[in-house]
């Protein structure tokens, strides 16, 4: 499928309601604030975090920015480290409020970070910024708030964050196989930084970089479920966030491991949805399987692996995400690209014919009743663009090729030229990069029958 779409998340409410809140000396602010934050509650702040076990100065680090936000990485300041390992089920408590690993999920606890705005506020604060990154340097999302005198409950969306229900902003997270351990950076500024602070969180280009008062760094250890490796040559290929059962992974590690006979795949992740935190209400919601060219990660949703009325769906979803991956690996190495050509062109008739574009369509193919989980997109959408034609037809072509074949021969002969061409062409994007006949049948074992069908 595409790229999942990320809901922003705005830790300060509805903009339009927070105007109107404000009056000219901000205490109105601050009294609408109190109400929004602590109706309910008498606790106090939140304690901190135990720290102090490390103290070393933060360097500035080399990291790409992929969330194309302003980077509000601090010049080299004070750090404060805590040692210890954080794994599923552990809670860190920070200064802004707990936040709770589970699996690989970071769920942070939006009345503590409240809470510490306020407090911050009093405190002559300007806000916070929790940064998560892995063993690469790579950053994972942010969770933001900044609350200056002039403004002090406003706060930034924070990239890559989801909520929980209402309360439970989370980053999900997704561990490098070779290092899955990840740091959880917390960023205070103190009140002289609160203007510069407003104006980079709110994407004004500015060269000048607030500089935090305090760092805290905490470790998490993601512990991924590793489908082992099968000898000297193989590697680590799918892991699943909870602790699927091997058997579920091992028809996706085998494709992959054919698929890697083409052209490097990425690694597939399989990950577990999320349960809502509404009160009162009981729901789920699961990440839709998605390939991400710029983190290159195939994620796959384990519902597809454990819903018992469609055995083979976690398989033909991560054949379909191996599939871009493959792709996009191809095009990033400029390998192939006469034949991707050709796959652009076949595109162009296959969207605009609907006939021709349920033929390459995988939901089409699948007989069984089947209830889509809320959220999740139907199986295959080729017309979309080349990357899509090729991995719902790579799907059809290894699952379906019977039916496929049954399908084509009732197309009147006008189109069935055109839908033998597209999958001519996908094929023939799969041959530019491996023409071995033997290796080619293990990923497509109709081969003999679609070659006379085809002909080519
Ligand atoms: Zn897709």
């Amino acid at each position: 499928m595409g790229n999942p779409e990320f809901t922003s998340l705005d830790l300060g409410g509805d903009p339009e309601k927070k105007r109107k809140d404000k009056d000219e000396s901000g205490k109105e602010t601050r009294r609408a604030f109190l109400r929004n934050a602590l109706i309910g509650v008498g606790a106090t702040a939140a304690a901190a975090g135990g720290f102090g076990l490390a103290s070393k100065f933060l360097g500035k680090e080399q990291t790409r920015d992929k969330e194309q936000t302003r980077d509000i990485e601090p010049p080299p300041v004070e750090l404060v480290e805590d040692r210890r390992a954080y794994k599923n089920g552990d809670t860190i408590d920070t200064q802004a409020g707990a936040v709770s690993v589970e699996g690989w999920k970071l769920v942070f606890d939006d009345l503590g970070m409240k809470r510490f705005a306020w407090h911050g506020t009093e405190k002559g604060l300007a806000g916070y910024s929790f940064r998560v990154k892995d063993s690469r340097g790579e950053q994972w999302g942010h969770v933001s708030h900044y609350f200056s005198d002039q403004n002090p409950i406003s706060s930034q969306p924070a990239n890559k964050a989801r909520r929980l229900g209402l309360d439970h902003p989370y980053l999900q997270l997704l561990p490098d196989l070779k290092n899955p351990q990840m740091t959880l950076d917390l960023a205070i500024y103190d009140s002289g930084q609160g203007e510069l602070l407003e104006r980079v969180l709110r994407g004004t280009n500015e060269r000048k970089k607030p500089q935090a008062t305090k760092n805290f760094r905490h470790r998490i250890m993601l512990e991924p479920n590793i489908y082992p490796p099968q000898d000297r040559e193989d590697m680590p290929r799918v892991c699943s966030e909870s602790k699927l059962d091997h058997k579920l992974l091992q028809p996706v590690h085998e494709l992959h491991r054919i698929f890697s006979q083409f052209q490097k795949p990425s690694p597939v992740y399989v990950v577990d949805g999320v349960a809502e935190r509404i009160p009162g209400q009981i729901s789920r919601r699961d990440v839709a399987d998605h390939y991400d060219p710029a983190f290159t990660y195939a994620v796959v949703s384990s519902r597809r692996f454990t819903d018992p009325r469609f055995e083979r769906e976690g398989e033909e979803v991560a054949c379909h995400e191996i599939a871009h991956s493959v792709a996009r690996n191809a095009q990033a190495e400029k390998k192939s690209l006469a034949a991707w050509k050709k796959m652009e062109s076949v595109h162009e008739q296959v969207r605009s014919n609907t006939a021709l574009t349920s033929l390459f369509t995988e939901e089409d193919y699948i007989k069984r009743p089947h209830v889509r989980a809320p959220g999740q997109e139907k199986l295959g959408h080729p017309e979309t663009n080349p990357d899509e034609l090729f991995a719902s037809a790579l799907v059809v072509l290894r699952y379906y090729a019977k039916e496929f074949l049954n399908r084509l021969q009732q197309f009147p002969s006008r189109e069935r030229a055109g839908a033998k061409a597209a999958a001519a062409g996908v094929i023939g994007f799969l041959r530019s990069m491996n023409a071995n006949g033997e290796t080619l049948k293990r990923l497509l074992p109709e081969l003999e029958s679609l070659k006379q069908e085809l002909e080519f």
